[in-house]
């Protein structure tokens, strides 16, 4: 099974999870909104003033996956609170 880890709410729409992924061709974790997907590399990206990507532009077009509990761990959001995101 696959599990997704977020690390809130998305403080650019408020409505989606920023759930963590990894960009495969940087190495970088970033968080990815799911429903306005705007991406952030680091947590003090989502403190205003906001410093989100747009995820869905070409100049971001690489592959993703999604990262495990340890990965987090090793990069900056290891001391945020992340959270399983629950699989209906
Ligand atoms: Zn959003």
């Amino acid at each position: 099974m696959t599990e997704f880890y977020h690390v809130g709410q998305c403080p650019s729409c408020r409505q989606g999870w920023l759930i963590l992924q990894r960009n495969l061709t940087s190495q970088d974790l970033y968080a990815h909104c799911e429903e306005c997907e705007m991406g952030f590399i680091t947590p003090d990206d989502l403190i205003e003033p906001l410093n989100g990507f747009l995820a869905v532009l070409d100049q971001y077009d690489y592959e993703t996956e999604n990262p495990t509990k340890e990965d987090i761990s090793r990069t900056v959001w290891a001391n945020f609170i992340v959270k399983k995101v629950p699989s209906n």
